[in-house]
């Protein structure tokens, strides 16, 4: 059994007063992080909210919404532990092709 826990590389932030409830952003987000609340807002559409985790910041959300300013993608830092990781993959990969 592992004790590893995947860390989020992204975070969203959805302002719900520009949202328009279209759903574009739920259907495309590849891990499905993304929701339609149950509440309306301000112009009585059902804004899109994040699930609380599983965002990789791949910012397809992003480009796929209609509503300039309505979603915002932070790409976090990743750990030294996972770029060490990379780091060695790549190695190996280099190798490989030698
Ligand atoms: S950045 Fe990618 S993974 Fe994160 S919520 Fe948007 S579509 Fe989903
Ligand atoms: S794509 Fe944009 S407007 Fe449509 S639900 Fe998502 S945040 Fe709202």
């Amino acid at each position: 059994m592992s004790d590893i826990v995947k860390q989020d590389r992204g975070q969203l932030r959805i302002d719900e007063d520009e949202c328009k409830g279209c759903g574009l952003c739920v259907e495309a987000c590849p891990p499905k992080a993304i929701r339609l609340s149950e509440h309306l807002n301000h112009s009585g559409y059902r804004p899109a909210y994040y699930a609380g985790s599983g965002c990789t910041g791949c910012g397809i959300c992003f480009m796929t919404c209609p509503e300039p300013g309505a979603i915002t993608v932070l790409r976090l830092a990743r750990p030294a532990a996972a770029r060490q990781i990379d780091s060695k993959m790549q190695g190996a990969v280099a190798c490989a092709s030698n």
